[in-house]
């Protein structure tokens, strides 16, 4: 499976589409790449109890895990922000556990051309993992 970053990341836009973000209107897509080839959109969720709020590439893995899918060769995520938005940490982590060789793509939803590249261990290193 070809990795292709550009339409990743127009996947993520389009996911973005879907954010229910009546708070802070910050709407967030997130993308995930199968190996397969499948890719499997999220975006953000918010509560009005704004600690259960669930971000896209949350949204992505949970539902790409809950559909049977293990093996992720990428995520593209997208916001309008300077630069893109970075996983925050809780995403990281599960990344980290679920789709530790993932390419992780971020791009600004005004500039989708734009992508910054980034390996899971460059954004984790030395990540919490359970060895069997
Ligand atoms: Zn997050």
């Amino acid at each position: 499976m070809k990795m292709d970053a550009k339409q990743l990341i127009a996947a993520a836009a389009a996911a973005r589409e879907s954010s229910v973000s009546p708070y802070s209107k910050f709407k967030v897509g997130a993308a995930l790449l199968t190996r397969a080839g499948q890719i499997v959109g999220g975006a953000n969720v918010e509560s009005a109890s704004y600690g259960l709020t669930c971000c896209a590439e949350r949204v992505a893995l949970f539902k790409a895990l809950t559909s049977g899918e293990k093996d992720f060769m990428a995520i593209a995520v997208v916001a309008r922000c300077a630069k893109g938005p970075m996983p925050c940490g809780a995403c990281r982590q599960l990344l980290a556990e679920y789709a530790p060789k993932a390419k992780v793509f971020i791009a600004d939803t005004a500039a989708l051309h734009r992508v910054r590249a980034f390996t899971m261990k460059s954004l984790l290193p030395s990540a919490f993992v359970l060895v069997p």
